[in-house]
């Protein structure tokens, strides 16, 4: 009985011998990866250019048309195959310099609140809107009160995100609706304009903007978003005094579309160069911050990826496609324009990866893909396991590749710790100082391993 097991381990012994140098050859050049991510932190300074130099940069602004340009530089100054900008129609919005909101109440006196305008709200006009407030928590709380209750007053949307989930992504998910929807919901019942708590799981003045989408068929009001602490002190006065009264001012504008650019930039396949691994984020980001986490970071990450190809003299069989996407924060408009030119070209994407959750320490990949797919990167985990990335598992991507999956890609979102996004996210706090360049770094490593192991082994 021992000799047929002898015989069989001579048999599969070589094959087994070629796997594990093939894991040990892949696993020399994840740790080269990550030190050259690590020791050459040339995204930390793409970053400090574009969150300190440029800033804020909202589709369709001259500061995304800066950020453009520069990141154009940037690819250019790589010697990369090719860089190229992809042109994107965009909305074009822009703030304003009064964005104000006062509460009045013959009982407490009157407080200034910490609000912004959220994203494509009309302005007030020079009078401003002086109402009195109705609160709800949510559409059917707000149907309930009807027209009689709502029409000529400021509706205040109060519902607060859920601490108590882990993710706070959910928490998030399941308070934005207000933000999104609440100015159309109300404007139906007759209201003047809302206030919305600010869509994240935080206790601060930071109000956080954001998109809001009105419709056609209903007039458009102006929205505001208000710090969560701000929300709980105007509910509290609202309850001592039904009758208080909100002023507020905004003098934010909706301008013509304009023409900006999605910017792409390609070291050519050795091999399949019609095949192509696409990966990055998206280059707008709201103006009250420096859109560092959000995602400015994503954009320098992948760039880097090509960067630390080049430095490692690594010559990727396929196309390795870095893309900083525009408009990602209002309507997409530079995903839809890339997969558009992608089906128009006939491209291949064997892959595509997004970064869009913040700098933080990176843990894992989300994956949108087929089951197999999806447990060919499972069989990699071991490879990150040193890294410690440990999420590996079916899930969401990213905004800026989620057009690609009707044609079939496979998408690929970079998961980094959440906890501490939503301190950041679409906030005056969102800014170059708060990003750690070592997990800026392990991030575009985690990115540059994953692409190597697609770019040998496919999808
Ligand atoms: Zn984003």
């Amino acid at each position: 009985m021992r000799k047929p097991v002898l015989f069989a381990l001579i048999l599969t012994l070589p094959a087994f011998m070629q796997v594990s140098r093939a894991q040990n050859q892949d696993s020399v050049i994840l740790r080269k990866m990550y030190t050259e991510a690590l020791m050459n932190p040339v995204a930390y300074k793409n970053l400090d250019y574009l969150c300190t130099k440029i800033g804020g940069r909202i589709c369709g602004t001259a500061k995304a048309e800066e950020a453009v340009q520069y990141i154009k530089k940037v690819m250019e100054g790589m010697k990369l195959d090719t860089v190229f900008l992809q042109p994107v129609m965009v909305k074009h919005w822009e703030r304003g310099t009064i964005e104000t909101a006062t509460v009045f109440s013959e009982k407490k006196g009157s407080v200034e609140l910490h609000v912004c305008a959220l994203g494509t709200s009309i302005g007030t006009g020079d009078a401003g809107i002086k109402a009195k407030v109705v609160e709800v928590h949510n559409f059917d709380e707000l149907k309930a009160i009807g027209r009689s209750g709502i029409e000529g007053k400021i509706v205040f949307f109060n519902r607060a995100a859920d601490d108590s989930r882990i993710s706070p992504f959910e928490a998030y998910g399941r308070s934005v609706d207000q933000r999104t929807q609440g100015a159309m919901q109300a404007a139906r019942l007759g209201a003047l304009a809302v206030i919305v708590r600010s869509a994240a799981p935080v206790h601060n003045n930071f109000p956080h903007t954001g998109v809001l989408h009105y419709a056609d068929s209903v007039k458009a009001i102006p929205a505001m978003a208000v710090g969560t602490n701000d929300a709980d002190l105007l509910s509290a006065w609202l309850k001592d005094d039904p009758s208080l009264k909100l002023s507020m001012k905004m003098n934010c504008i909706n301008l013509p579309e304009v023409q900006s650019s999605n910017v792409i930039g390609e070291i050519r396949g050795s091999e399949h160069p019609e095949e192509i691994i696409v990966f990055g984020g998206h280059l707008d980001s709201w103006d009250i911050g420096q859109g560092a986490h959000d995602d400015g970071a994503g954009v320098v990450q992948g760039i880097d990826i090509l960067r630390i190809y080049q430095a490692l003299g690594m010559k990727p069989k396929h196309t390795l496609r870095a893309v900083a996407f525009m408009d990602e924060e209002i309507a997409q408009r530079g995903a839809d324009a890339y997969a558009e030119a992608a089906k128009k070209k006939s491209e291949k994407h064997i892959g595509a990866i997004e970064a869009d959750r913040g700098a933080a320490v990176p843990q894992g990949f989300s994956v949108d893909a087929s089951d197999s797919s999806i447990e060919k990167i499972k069989s990699w985990k071991p490879l990150f396991k040193p890294y410690n990335l440990w999420f590996f598992e079916k899930g969401g991507s990213g905004a800026d590749i989620h057009a690609l999956k009707k044609q079939g890609t496979p998408l690929i979102g970079l998961v980094t710790d959440p906890q501490r996004y939503f301190d950041f996210h679409h906030c005056a706090n969102d800014t170059y100082d708060l990003v750690n360049p070592r997990e800026l770094e392990l991030g575009a490593a985690a990115m540059a391993g994953l692409v190597y192991l697609i770019d040998t082994y496919g999808l």
